[in-house]
């Protein structure tokens, strides 16, 4: 159920090249390309739903394996001191790509 057109989707499929941190049936984590922190990840489930809001029942059950894998992950790559967890919802929010995407940032003191 992926999208034609959409980045992430691609990435995915390995059409477009990411550095990859994690991967299992359900979601993939790969370094965002303009970090925001010293640690900028992006925890993207494979199913293709653009919002938190179209979660259907499939989806929440990814979305919270992906909340279990988030803290060793973030550990493993760099945010042992810890790390903040940011989902951009609309345009309004910033969000960019329309598939969702939970970003892991750290690796430094965050400012609020
Ligand atoms: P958002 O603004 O919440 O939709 O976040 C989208 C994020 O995806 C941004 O931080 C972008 O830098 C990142 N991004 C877009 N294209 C790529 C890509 N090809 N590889 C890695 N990160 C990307």
């Amino acid at each position: 159920m992926l999208s034609d057109d959409c980045v992430f989707c691609k990435i995915i499929r390995g059409e477009i090249p990411s550095s990859k941190v994690y991967e299992d049936g359900d979601m993939l984590f790969f370094r965002d390309i303009e970090p925001k922190a010293k640690v900028h990840l992006l925890a993207v489930p494979k199913r293709h739903f653009a919002l938190l809001s179209e979660a259907d029942g499939e989806g929440m059950r990814i979305l919270s394996r992906m909340l279990a894998v988030i803290p060793e992950a973030a550990e493993k790559n760099g945010c042992k001191d810890g790390f903040r967890l940011v989902v951009n919802q609309g345009e309004a929010a910033g969000q960019t790509v329309r598939h969702l995407h939970v970003h892991i940032l750290g690796g430094e003191p965050l400012g609020w």
